[in-house]
């Protein structure tokens, strides 16, 4: 008996445009026809357990064969099979009507590479790479095979098949555009990108692929350390062991397990995204989670896996998916009552983490809300010695020298603890503290700092308003009169003669430094903030700078007192380079001329 029909009538064909349009991702072909099989797979795996399938279930693994010579590649299941009616009901209908709903509802978006997943195809994406389909299957139900034939076409044939065991053979005629699907290591590829941890044994080549059972899927409490960091190891060959790692596992609202890794960060190397996995029941979807993972924590690695995440559906619809956003809020928490715990059970393991986990910490602080204010509590602040505090602790340190005179506490930092060696050691000897802020988003942070936590400021060691930190009551009185400051003043103007610079005379202690250069706190951090991208109009300001003299230093009457005009250049050239090379400023043509000064000066 052959029975023929048109799996469609009334509609225009869309095998051509299954063919046409999908060309971008081929590959799910065979993850389609594979999860399929495990489908059927399981499901006579819970009839079998419920009873309503009798007697022994026996092998029941998956087996992809490549048959260059035939042209052709057949995924064998042992699952529950269909019988001929069955077919008719679910391959020519309801797949049919599916995958038809799919295309006419993505076409567009399948061509800019739009769709997540791309799940909702199914069956029919067979015919993206074969010219000719077969399925030969046996339900457990009866004893008759059928084999269906499609060639791509609206019309099909079921006829029957001697076949006499349970379970379905796909075979895939593969058409002239995608013979190098013909090929072991294309094959291969594909599985171990797809199919690794599908739940069903799966055999190519006389070899299992796959691990049916992923650490995610099992119970934290039966695991050890050696497992998490074995399957990292699995996940990312080659690199370094975690620092630590979230098994995530819920049920309510949504159904989502999965590992988060916290990798090792190098302070200079620009951490990698695109590491995390994202499954759907162990079925590989995507290793590009944006929007689903929310952005800090895209440089975590490891795996996610939910049914509950919408996967046929575009980038643009996701973001704003309910689902999509309570996951997105599960991880957030998670990872922030991770670091809460590991902080207060074990700090200093978590001290010693710190370096790698700042990064995401602080990443984690200025994109997101939520996480802020939790990681108030575990959020570190390193000084310069290597002392860690929290945010409060740091608060309660500083407060009594470094409170300004508007009643803030002043946070002073150094963002290159080389360059501002010299402003450093100046500050330390007032008896401040100094963070070390020269991480790769200390500049955001320092933002973030200052518009978060009340009543402070932040200062750069090298800042200009430095000097007017504390109210100090005694303050040193100036040892020169009033017409010797001002023509030290227009000494020094007349001699630097550049308009990026400015000269300001001030009474210290005669054994501060006689000159020191800063520059505009707000000009400083606007010029770092555009070399990190944006804000380009800053970028092209010219530099400022602030020409500090001590009046009291024992160099300023030696200037002032010097009858000689030429000797009296030299002093001056002489102590503003000095104060230049101080922050490794001085160069080119003024280095030159300063070592030639010098060597006259001998
Ligand atoms: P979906 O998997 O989303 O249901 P598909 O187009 O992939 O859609 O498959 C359509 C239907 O065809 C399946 O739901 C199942 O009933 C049937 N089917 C496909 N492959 C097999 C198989 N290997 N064994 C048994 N039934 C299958
Ligand atoms: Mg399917």
């Amino acid at each position: 008996m052959i029975q023929q029909g048109n799996i469609s009538v009334s509609t225009e064909n869309i095998f051509p445009i299954i063919k046409k349009f999908l060309y971008s991702d081929h590959d799910i072909f065979l993850r389609e026809l594979i999860s399929n099989a495990v489908d059927a797979t399981q499901k006579l795996q819970t009839l079998s357990r419920i009873g309503d399938v009798k007697g022994e279930l026996g092998e029941t693994k998956i087996e992809i064969v490549l048959d260059e010579a035939a042209g052709t590649i057949t995924v064998k299941d042992k699952g529950l099979g269909m019988t001929a009616e069955e077919i008719n009901k679910y391959i020519n209908q309801v797949a049919f009507s599916g995958a038809k709903e799919f295309v006419e509802k993505y076409n567009d978006k399948l061509e800019q590479n739009q769709i997540i997943g791309h799940f909702g195809l199914g069956f029919y994406s067979a015919f993206m790479v074969a010219s000719k389909v077969e399925i030969i299957t046996k339900s457990f139900k009866t004893d008759e095979a059928a084999k269906w034939s499609c060639d791509g076409s609206t019309t099909y044939t079921i006829e029957e098949d001697p076949r006499t065991d349970r379970g379905t053979d796909i075979i895939l005629y593969i058409n002239d555009e995608s013979k190098e699907f013909l090929d072991k290591l294309k094959i291969q590829n594909i599985l171990s990108k797809f199919c690794k941890f599908l739940p069903v044994e799966i055999e190519f080549d006389g070899k299992i692929i796959n691990n049916p059972k992923p650490i995610w899927k099992q119970k934290p409490t039966e695991l050890t350390t050696e497992d998490y960091e074995k399957f990292y190891n699995e996940l990312y060959p080659f690199s370094e062991p975690p620092l630590f790692w979230i098994h995530l596992n819920v049920e309510v609202p949504f159904n989502l397990n999965g590992i988060l890794y916290f990798p090792k960060v190098k302070p200079d190397v620009e951490p990698q995204r695109n590491k995390i996995q994202l499954y759907s029941n162990q079925v590989f979807v995507t290793d590009d989670v944006k929007d689903v993972v929310p952005e800090f924590l895209m440089l975590l690695h490891g795996v996610i896996d939910s049914p509950d995440i919408p996967l046929n559906v575009s980038r643009s619809y996701l973001q704003g998916d309910a689902r999509v956003k309570q996951v997105n809020q599960y991880i957030t928490r998670k990872v922030a009552d991770k670091l809460d715990e590991m902080f207060r059970n074990e700090r200093e393991v978590y001290e010693n983490k710190w370096e790698s986990i700042n990064l995401f910490v602080k990443y984690g602080m200025i994109s997101e809300e939520k996480f802020a204010e939790k990681a108030r509590k575990f959020c570190l602040l390193t000084d310069i010695q290597d002392a860690n505090y929290t945010i409060d602790e740091y608060l309660e340190k500083v407060k009594p020298l470094q409170t300004d005179k508007d009643k803030k506490v002043v946070f002073l930092y150094t963002n290159d603890p080389t360059k501002q060696h010299a402003y450093i050691v100046n500050v330390e000897r007032r008896g401040y503290n100094v963070l070390n802020l020269n991480g790769m988003l200390d500049n955001h942070f320092v933002q973030h700092l200052e518009t978060k936590v009340e009543n402070i400021t932040l200062k750069r060691v090298d800042a200009d308003t430095l000097d007017k930190l504390v109210d100090k009551d005694e303050k040193p009185v100036s040892l020169l009169g009033e017409d010797e400051e001002k023509n030290l003043k227009e000494l020094f103007e007349s001699k630097i003669a550049n308009t990026a610079y400015s000269v300001e005379t001030k009474a210290l202690n005669t054994d501060d430094d006689f000159i020191t250069i800063t520059k505009p706190e707000f000009e400083q951090r606007m010029k770092t903030m555009s070399q990190m991208g944006g804000m380009s109009f800053y970028g092209a300001m010219p530099d400022t700078y602030k020409v500090q003299v001590n009046t009291n230093h024992p160099l300023a009457s030696r200037v002032l007192k010097d009858t000689d005009d030429d000797s009296k250049a030299k002093i001056i050239m002489q102590s503003i380079d000095l104060a230049k090379l101080s922050q490794g400023t001085l160069q080119g043509e003024e280095l030159t001329n300063f070592i030639k000064r010098s060597v006259e000066m001998i």
